[in-house]
């Protein structure tokens, strides 16, 4: 029984291995956090994308039973059949306000927004064009939406304004990272939204690692730039340390994008639990503008850290890569690392591109400057050679 494909796995699972692309589990036998015990390990960790250190907090852990203990775990079905509840709306009408948006319309991940947000608003008959760098998500969202995909040069306007330009197509949308989220490098967003406006296309920007990280209140790359998107996804699973995304736009689309976008239509809502945690998050991050404060203190902490070590960094998000070129090299430094209790996992193709693997850091406000200290502390005594 089932021999065929396990005979598949088995030669898919050797071609990885060979080329050091091979991956593993290690469940964490902590909560999230910036120590984390793995493997019978207690490890200082870089690794996570909790950046506000919300995702262990108390708060948003009661919020959360609280509305387990009133409506239990499942929603049931779909939020057009019977699993719409009071939460999902509270919390859209939140991740509104946050953002400063006409609407908000709520998914179960923001792999699952991408997804449904692209493939809604584009088919067959239109051109999407995406950033080179930008996440499996948005590429993924590109393909599903059947739309011819044009990939544009990273961050790079001019090169877009000639494709779209040059591009026919009934609709045409431009998709991007805010914050891209191997690199930790900005979109030029003003510049792509005056391209958008010079060709009628419509701007599509994800906020995953912008949303909490960066802006006055938090709202991501687009409030620091002043640039008003068509759609802006946001996650609630990473600075806002709970679960579920949101796609943050006018009212119009958030009513298409509940008829249409197939990650809504076809799937179990998101339950009570997980809206009120988000909700919850929302509530601390803009009650508490300290724990950005402390992000970014951490953040200028880290940068200036690396540059003393010979290692191009800048302040501009919490994502510091290290990169040093083949997988097998991620692997090793990374094993040098956890050696002297420091847990950065290695990052490897398809995540970033052939010859690029690195060590990805992740900067939290839950860190200590020791804890920072400490990591380029042990960085330092490897004397780790960047790639060029
Ligand atoms: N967009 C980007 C840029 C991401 O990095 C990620 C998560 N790695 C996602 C979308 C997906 O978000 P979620 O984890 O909520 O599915």
């Amino acid at each position: 029984m089932g021999t065929t494909a396990a005979q598949w796995a088995r030669e898919e699972l050797d071609a990885l291995a060979r080329q050091g692309l091979r991956r593993a589990l290690e469940p964490l036998r902590s909560a999230q956090g910036p120590e984390v015990v793995v493997g019978g390990q207690r490890l200082l960790s870089f690794s996570s994308n909790d950046y506000l250190g919300l995702a262990a907090d108390p708060r948003l852990a009661q919020a959360a039973a609280r509305a387990l203990a009133a409506r239990g775990t499942g929603a049931g079905a779909s939020r057009l059949m019977v699993g719409d509840t009071e939460a999902h709306h509270t919390l859209e009408r939140e991740a509104a306000a946050l953002m400063g948006t006409e609407a908000a319309r709520l998914f179960n991940s923001g792999y699952a927004a991408n997804l449904g947000i692209l493939a809604t608003l584009c088919g067959p008959e239109d051109v999407v064009f995406s950033d080179a760098l930008n996440h499996a998500s948005l590429v993924d969202g590109c393909r599903l939406s059947r739309a011819r995909v044009v990939v544009y040069p990273h961050a790079d306007a001019a090169a877009l304004d000639g494709l779209l330009a040059a591009a026919g197509g009934r609709r045409r949308l431009v998709c991007t990272d805010a914050v891209f989220s191997m690199d930790g490098d900005h979109a030029p967003l003003q510049e792509l939204a005056e391209v958008c406006r010079r060709h009628g296309a419509a701007l599509m920007v994800d906020e995953a690692h912008a949303l909490g990280v960066l802006g006055p209140n938090g709202r991501g790359l687009s409030e620091v730039l002043g640039v008003e998107p068509d759609v802006r996804m946001g996650t609630l699973g990473k600075a806002l340390g709970a679960f579920g995304a949101f796609a943050a736009c006018s009212a119009e689309v958030a009513e298409l994008l509940m008829n249409r976008a197939r990650p809504l239509v076809f799937s179990t809502a998101l339950p009570a639990a997980l809206c009120a945690a988000g909700e919850e998050a929302i509530a601390v991050m803009r009650a508490e503008p300290a724990l950005r404060e402390a992000l970014w203190r951490n953040i200028r902490r880290m940068a200036d850290g690396l540059r003393a070590l010979g290692v191009p960094a800048e302040a501009r998000s919490a994502i510091f890569p290290l990169v040093l070129g083949e997988p097998e090299r991620a692997l090793e430094v990374a094993a040098q690392l956890r050696a002297r209790g420091v847990l950065v996992k290695p990052i490897r193709p398809p995540t970033v591109p052939r010859g690029t693997s690195r060590l990805r850091f992740a900067v939290s406000a839950a860190h200590s400057e020791a804890q920072i200290d400490r990591a380029l502390e042990v960085l330092a005594a490897l004397e780790v050679r960047v790639a060029a």
